[in-house]
């Protein structure tokens, strides 16, 4: 098969590369570079199967030469980053996520959205499961991120539903793992470079807040099954194991002998920080028989070891 990945030269992107190429596919990855970096992709630029595109999706994508697969993985992810790209952000998922929906009904291909977990917003049901619709603030600086992926998943029934799309989405929790950006401000590359630098961990709040944190090679496994599964549904790809954001400080302190511990922060995107957040992934078992395999400590210790070569 021959996949275009969009977002292909970030984080998550430049693993399905990995992934997809490993399983004997062409790939064309599809990039801006707004928030990622073609170092992710610089070891696959020499393979025979594998092309770059430098190319922004929400601009319409002229695709030459046979097209199996879309993965719309192109947009900006982290608060950080799309508190700075709110418009950007808006863009990738509703006219990113329309062109790529367009060239995959014009090719008869396949469709994989990345969707996300913020679509639950700040979850008043616990665990989440598929089922829930979510309680999402329109308004907030979080909400360009969570109300683009609602969008981008309801344009994706849509196409599913009136052009008979062969669809997936999937709604990815929290993931890390080597490739993330170190400045890109979320939790595991802060904590990571903080501790490595002997500084102490910036906890947002008092670290009450939870999330359940999946390492990267655990979510790749699940979108390849979910590829290879014709399940149309939004199925939760994410590790169960959730932890407060203290905690997870400690763990990282530990695994990095940082003896400088921890201060408290006051950051203005706590505004809208949802207080809870874990996977109900019964769907992905039943349906895809996976489940993550990878524990904290293990995932974490590779990522620690990218972030000092990195540094
Ligand atoms: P990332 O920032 O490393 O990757 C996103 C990539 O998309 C970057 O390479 C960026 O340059 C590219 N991009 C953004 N807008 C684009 C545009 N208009 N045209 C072309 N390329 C564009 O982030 P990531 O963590 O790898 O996230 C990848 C996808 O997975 C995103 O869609 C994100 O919403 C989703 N996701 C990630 C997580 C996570 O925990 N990492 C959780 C939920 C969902
Ligand atoms: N966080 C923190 N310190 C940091 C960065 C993030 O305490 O330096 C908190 C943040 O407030 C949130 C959690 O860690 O509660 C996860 O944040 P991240 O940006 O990784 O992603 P989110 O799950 O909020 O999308």
């Amino acid at each position: 098969m021959r996949l275009l990945i969009t977002g292909g030269a970030g984080f998550i992107g430049s693993h399905l590369c990995d992934r997809a190429l490993a399983e004997g596919h062409d790939v064309v990855a599809m990039d801006s570079l707004i928030t990622g970096n073609r170092a992710n992709i610089a070891h696959l630029e020499n393979n025979p199967g594998f092309r770059f595109i430098k190319h922004d999706v929400t601009r319409y994508i002229d695709f030459e030469g046979p097209l199996d697969v879309v993965l719309h993985f192109a947009s900006p992810a982290s608060p950080v980053d799309y508190v700075k790209l709110p418009i950007q952000t808006l863009k990738a998922s509703s006219l990113g996520t329309h062109n790529a929906l367009g060239l995959a009904r014009a090719r008869g291909a396949r469709f994989l959205l990345a969707s996300t977990s913020e679509v639950y917003g700040d979850p008043k049901v616990h665990p989440q499961h598929e089922s829930y619709v979510g309680h999402v603030d329109t308004l907030g600086p979080r909400g360009v991120y969570d109300n683009a992926k609602r969008y981008a998943e309801a344009l994706t029934m849509a196409f599913h539903r009136v052009h008979g799309i062969d669809t997936r989405i999937v709604r990815i929790f929290n993931t890390y793992g080597p490739r993330m950006r170190l400045e890109d401000g979320r939790v595991v590359p802060n904590f990571i470079a903080q501790s490595l630098r002997g500084e102490p961990l910036t906890v947002y709040g008092d670290g009450s807040q939870t999330r359940s944190f999946q390492y990267v090679n655990d979510l790749i496994e699940g979108v390849w099954r979910l590829l290879e599964t014709p399940c149309h549904e939004p199925v939760n790809i994410g590790n169960p194991r959730e932890m407060t954001i203290m905690n997870f400080a400690m763990v990282v302190n530990e695994l990095t002998n940082n003896p400088a511990g921890i201060i408290f922060q006051t950051d203005s995107r706590m505004t809208g920080d949802p207080q809870t957040r874990q996977p109900d992934i019964s769907r992905a078992r039943k349906v895809l028989g996976w489940e993550p395999q990878v524990g904290l400590r293990e995932g974490l210790a590779s990522t620690i070891d990218f972030f000092r070569n990195v540094m």
